[in-house]
């Protein structure tokens, strides 16, 4: 039978999480009573997962899928190819360290039979993270919120179910430097949240280091914003106003006769000033240039070795 719930979870070096995190959603699917799949994308992990996984799906091959990414594409790729391959008419991305409890998932689907086409998990609380990488993430939210046209809520992680609908708009979205959270807000229709717990990481450490959350933040506003392009505009007509104010004053102040009060400091802040605007705005260019670039290659967006599935199951990406 083709299955009606896809649930999708990425999944890099949790080999100490990945089998309870299976048992935990299979009891929870048994109980929602409706023919599922769980598409287990291994992103490359360095550690036993891949054997693991490939144990977990022999012995459950009727719901499990494992696939084996060729290297690490990093979290929000693993994700876009659980999507590629899920069948279901409803898919829920979900995290594989347990902390999207997948005890929330029957909430979803109520919402979905509802007739919601996005349902978003809210995290109400976030149990065990620093209190920087809650700044970070609220700071972040507040810049995307003022500088793109997309609306995504607050506290909406990547736990999320998508009807088949709005999932295959979002499978036609082929761009490289993805912040799928961003592009599910951009496909539109019926979307509402759903508040849960999020729970501290069970075992293992996060993979989100600094560098790729800064890396996440620049993707999600040059992927939605060109405000950062405009920048280099204003903040030279900022300067050439400052610089004709600047002389209007030293003219002024030569014609009465007073010593000029430009001096080699003045010089030199005012070179490293505009040469810092300058240097800002050439790399903010860069950054589009650079996504141009990504895209005009028109490269696959991950490679997988393998694919394990259910009998006669043909992997359709
Ligand atoms: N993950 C992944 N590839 C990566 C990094 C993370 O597939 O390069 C998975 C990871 O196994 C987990 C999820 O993405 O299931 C979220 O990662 P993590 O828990 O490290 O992020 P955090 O919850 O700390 O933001
Ligand atoms: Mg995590």
């Amino acid at each position: 039978m083709e299955p009606q719930i896809s649930v999708v979870a990425p999944v890099y070096n949790e080999e100490a999480l990945v089998r309870e995190f299976y048992e935990r959603v299979t009891t929870v699917m048994t109980c929602l009573g409706e023919p599922w799949e769980l598409i287990l994308v291994d992103d490359g992990s360095r550690d036993q997962t891949p054997e693991e996984l490939d144990r977990i799906q022999a012995g459950d091959p009727d719901h499990v899928i494992v696939v084996h990414f060729a290297r690490n594409f990093g979290h929000q790729l693993a994700i876009t190819a659980g999507m590629d391959y899920a069948r279901g008419n409803a898919v829920v991305t979900i995290d594989s360290d347990l902390q999207d409890p997948p005890e929330v998932i029957p909430d979803l689907v109520r919402r979905w039979h509802e007739g919601y086409e996005v349902v978003y998990g809210i995290r109400s609380e976030r149990e065990g993270e620093t209190w920087f990488k809650l700044a970070t993430a609220d700071l972040f939210y507040r810049v995307i919120q003022k500088l793109t046209t997309v609306t995504i809520p607050m506290e909406a992680g990547d736990f999320r179910l998508l009807d088949r609908k709005a999932l295959d708009y979002l499978k036609a979205m082929r761009e490289h430097d993805r912040f799928v959270r961003a592009m599910t807000s951009w496909v539109g229709f019926r979307q509402t949240g759903v508040p849960y717990r999020r729970h501290a990481r069970k075992a293992g450490t996060t993979k989100y280091t600094l560098s790729k959350m800064i890396r996440l933040a620049i993707d999600a506003i040059t992927g939605f914003s060109v405000l950062p392009l405009k920048l280099a505009l204003w903040s030279g007509a900022g300067a050439m106003v400052l610089g004709l104010l600047l002389a209007v004053i030293l003219l002024i102040i030569r014609l009465g006769g007073d010593a000029p009060l430009a001096g080699q400091g003045l010089t030199a802040s005012l070179v490293l000033f505009l040469g810092g605007v300058q240097l800002l705005t050439v790399g903010i260019l860069g950054e589009y240039i650079g996504r141009i670039y990504t895209e005009v290659r028109r490269r696959p967006l991950y490679t997988v070795r393998e694919v394990k599935g259910p009998e006669g199951y043909q992997p359709v990406p």
